[in-house]
């Protein structure tokens, strides 16, 4: 039984229909049955950027959805970095060149990207999805084991399958497994805490970020570019990204990061954009026509649930997705770290092993790199506050500044962090040591030639 159908719900029911004979998806939200934005993921109307890796894991999942994909008009960048505008820190990395190992990156709006897959999960012959909300998992204290869910009998009363028993304060349903897919919002700390198990310690790094977010039309061929994104820096709390979807039309997103408030209208919008891009972005977005309305969404505080480190779980639930670890949203990585613990669950139901354990242990290595990562550049460059600021963070923050600068100019150097931004060769962003003796000298480089022509400069200028 799986508790949500978004990005993680959908991927846990297709990895459990393998192991179990019937999967059960409860889903609170009414689910469209074409691609549309929906009420209870209200980050679906945001610009959502699909990792290079992420693709490749979805594909492996749900063989054929990234041909599907292009098939319905999404983008796909094969080799063509010249398509991604990409400004990280205040750098802008020099992405004009064809990359010497190649990738291919797809750019599905998120609501298609959700509809694919679930309507490939309700091809499942031993999945339904019924649109019923859990109340709570149900506990066994003898066997110390969850067993099952009790819904909300307010809900439609869909049947929700036939192990099911009418109780006062509920309909409980039984099942061997639940997965909490439930998203940020889960209330599986506190249900584990009812339990009498320890809750989860939690890492947390507060970002503040804000999002305003509007769609629109332009002609085709102004913007050649099929990704364009400016991140915020340390001396520019602003930010934006813009996504050309599959049915031609666009999104603009602005942010915010350490509580700076986006534009809240469309002109203001382009107006940032006009600060933070190159000119020729904003003669186009001249001629946008905006489409509906403008929609916000606050993001306070990325937050990591430490699972793998309480001494005890119960048995029959397990935690997936962003109720486990969800990051700063406008590095662009949940669905993707999302999609792969779901490859985590399937090496766990292969292994035998214990399941929470083992998940929960494989979930935290692939998250600690990303996290921190993402943790050194938000305290670096975006203000972020964090409890516990491990010392070597900040220089850590500078020497990367460094090195985003050299990647403006070198095209090796772009491509290692476009890679690694894209979360393909290692999800540690550190580079190697040639990599950084190639960035210091390139840095080198600049900086004498700088300084002669400086100096050059100032021999040609007439003294006073
Ligand atoms: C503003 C913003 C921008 C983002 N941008 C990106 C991006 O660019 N790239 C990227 O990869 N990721 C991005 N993310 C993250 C991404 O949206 C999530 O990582 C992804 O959706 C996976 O989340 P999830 O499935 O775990 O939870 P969610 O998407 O939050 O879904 C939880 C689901 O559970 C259902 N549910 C909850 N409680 C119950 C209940 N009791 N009973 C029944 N159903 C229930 C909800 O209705 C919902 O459908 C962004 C997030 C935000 C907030």
């Amino acid at each position: 039984m799986v508790i949500g159908a978004s990005v993680a719900g959908l991927c846990a029911a297709r990895v459990l229909s393998d192991f179990y004979s019937k999967v059960t998806v409860f889903e609170r939200d009414e689910l469209p049955g074409a691609p549309a934005t929906r009420a209870t993921v209200p980050q679906d109307r945001h610009l959502h950027l699909l990792m290079a890796r992420g693709a490749q894991e979805l594909d492996s999942h749900f063989p054929g959805l990234l041909n599907d994909m292009v098939a319905a008009g999404v983008a796909m960048l094969e080799n063509r970095p010249d398509c991604i505008y990409l400004g990280a820190a205040g750098h802008v990395l020099g992405t004009g060149h064809t990359l010497r190992k190649e990738f291919t990156a797809y750019v599905p709006s998120r609501p298609h990207l959700e509809w694919q897959l679930r309507r490939r999960v309700l091809d499942i012959d031993n999945v339904e999805i019924v649109r019923r909300r859990v109340t709570e998992p149900t506990f066994e204290r003898t066997h110390q084991r969850v067993t099952g869910v009790l819904l909300d009998p307010a809900g439609p009363a869909e049947d929700a399958g036939a192990d099911r028993e009418d109780l006062a304060d509920g309909e409980f349903v039984a099942t061997d497994l639940v997965v909490d897919a439930a998203g940020r919002g889960t209330r599986l700390p506190v249900w584990l805490a009812q339990w009498g198990y320890q809750r989860p310690a939690e890492e947390t790094v507060d970002i503040g970020i804000s999002y305003a977010t509007h769609q629109f039309r332009i002609p085709d061929g102004l913007i050649r570019e099929k990704v364009v994104v400016a991140g915020a820096s340390h001396d520019q709390s602003l930010g934006l990204g813009m996504l050309c979807y599959e049915d031609g039309t666009w999104v603009l997103t602005t942010f915010g990061v350490a509580h700076a408030k986006p534009p809240p209208t469309f002109d203001e919008m382009r107006a940032l954009a006009d600060k933070l891009l190159p000119a020729r972005f904003t003669a186009a977005l001249t001629q946008a026509e905006p489409l509906g309305e403008t929609a916000f969404h606050a993001f306070p505080t990325c937050r990591w649930r430490r699972y793998d480190k309480v001494d005890r779980f119960p048995v029959g639930i397990i935690p997936l997705g962003d109720a486990v670890a969800s990051f700063n949203p406008t590095f662009g990585q949940g669905m993707t770290m999302t999609v792969l613990q779901a490859g985590h669950l399937r090496r766990a139901l292969e292994s035998g092993a214990e399941l929470a354990s083992f998940l929960n242990h494989a979930t935290a290595k692939t998250t600690y790199p990303v996290w921190m990562m993402n943790a050194i550049a938000d305290i670096s460059f975006h203000h972020a506050v964090a409890e516990h600021v491990p010392r070597w963070w900040r220089p850590a923050g500078s020497l990367f500044d460094q090195f985003l600068g050299a990647a403006e100019t070198d095209p090796v150097l772009a491509e290692w962090f476009l890679r690694r931004f894209s979360l393909l060769d290692s999800l540690y962003m550190v580079p190697s040591a040639p990599i950084i003796g190639r960035a210091i000298g390139h840095n080198l480089r600049l900086w004498l030639r700088e300084r002669r022509t400086r100096r050059q400069f100032a021999t040609t200028q007439p003294s006073p």
